[in-house]
């Protein structure tokens, strides 16, 4: 089978909502972020990518969902409030449709969550409702509140949810102690493809991630980590490849590209599910950014052909 070409989820377009923006969201209408998310689906479309996103433009993957699950802020720096509770209602599935009827039949669009790990580390505690930011009670309530989040994009029909995990890959959290939280809102997104994406190094958590995250599919990276490539030879899930670097403003040959995907095609086979650059791409100049989605193509192209 040949493996679809994607993107981990961020792209660097912006937009500023005005007023006439705001409220058009506020009335349900439409994402007020829309201007961005139609640019960021056509550089995608015209890179070849077969399964986009909708380019992650509300902010960093913290802000999106620090700004509207009720008990947070993203107001300063992002911080816990209050209780977190699930939304009562998503701007995401604003952002996924606009994404979706941009894109059309073209491509499909997937959903992205960052999961309730790296969220509960990456803010700050302005509440005593809860002990600390690593404390099982916040753990669980931002994956409830995310879990519905999942379960709406679901129901708007997406079907792929990609949940992002980067701290899984610091050091800073046991896997088998956090598993829980990620895969009640992997669970939640019922007869959809789950992926986890993990960032950065994984040879020190690959064969936990593999044991006790109930993903379809485990996404990492393989240009700037090549290392990781021997470990992740080792498990048997499907596997989304990195074959361009997320963190450099050198547009790869394809010719590199191409070797990074032919050398875990030799070592994964038939798992190589996705074809994709190595993270999100939203640090990145644009036009930077549209030639590594067009490598990304190429690459899988000439290897899979
Ligand atoms: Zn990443």
């Amino acid at each position: 089978m040949t493996p679809t070409v994607t993107v981990v989820g961020s792209h660097p377009v912006k937009h500023e909502p005005g007023f006439k923006d705001r409220l058009l969201e506020r009335l349900r209408r439409r994402s007020a972020y829309a201007p961005a998310i139609r640019e960021a689906v056509k550089d995608q479309l015209e890179a070849g990518i077969e399964l986009i996103s909708d380019g992650q433009v509300r902010g960093d993957m913290i802000e999106i969902f620090a700004s509207y699950i009720p008990g947070l802020t993203a107001e300063d720096e992002p911080a816990v409030i209050g209780r977190v509770e699930p939304p009562r209602s998503s701007p995401l599935v604003l952002d996924y449709r606009e994404a979706a009827e941009t894109a059309g039949e073209r491509a499909e669009v997937k959903a992205i969550l960052t999961g309730p790990v790296t969220l509960a580390h990456s803010l700050r505690l302005e509440t005593d409702l809860y002990p600390s930011t690593d404390h099982p009670s916040l753990l669980k309530d931002l994956s409830r509140a995310l879990a519905a989040e999942a379960r709406r994009l679901r129901e708007e029909g997406a079907e792929v949810l990609q949940v992002d995990e980067p701290v899984l890959s610091s050091g800073a959290v046991e896997v088998g102690r956090v598993a829980r939280y990620i895969n009640r809102v992997l669970r939640a997104f019922r007869g959809g493809t789950r992926v986890l994406h993990v960032c950065g190094k994984v040879t020190d958590v690959y064969e936990e991630l593999e044991e006790k995250i109930k993903a379809d599919v485990l996404d990492h990276e393989l240009a700037g980590h090549p290392e990781n490539l021997e470990v992740v030879a080792s498990g048997s899930k499907p596997i989304g490849v990195g074959v361009v670097r997320s963190d450099s403003e050198r547009v790869e040959k394809v010719s590199e590209a191409v070797r990074v995907l032919e050398r875990a095609r030799e070592e994964l086979g038939e798992r190589v599910e996705f074809v994709d650059p190595d993270c999100g791409l939203r640090k990145l100049p644009r036009r930077v950014a549209r030639r590594k989605l067009e490598v990304v193509r190429k690459a899988r192209d000439r290897v899979f052909s």
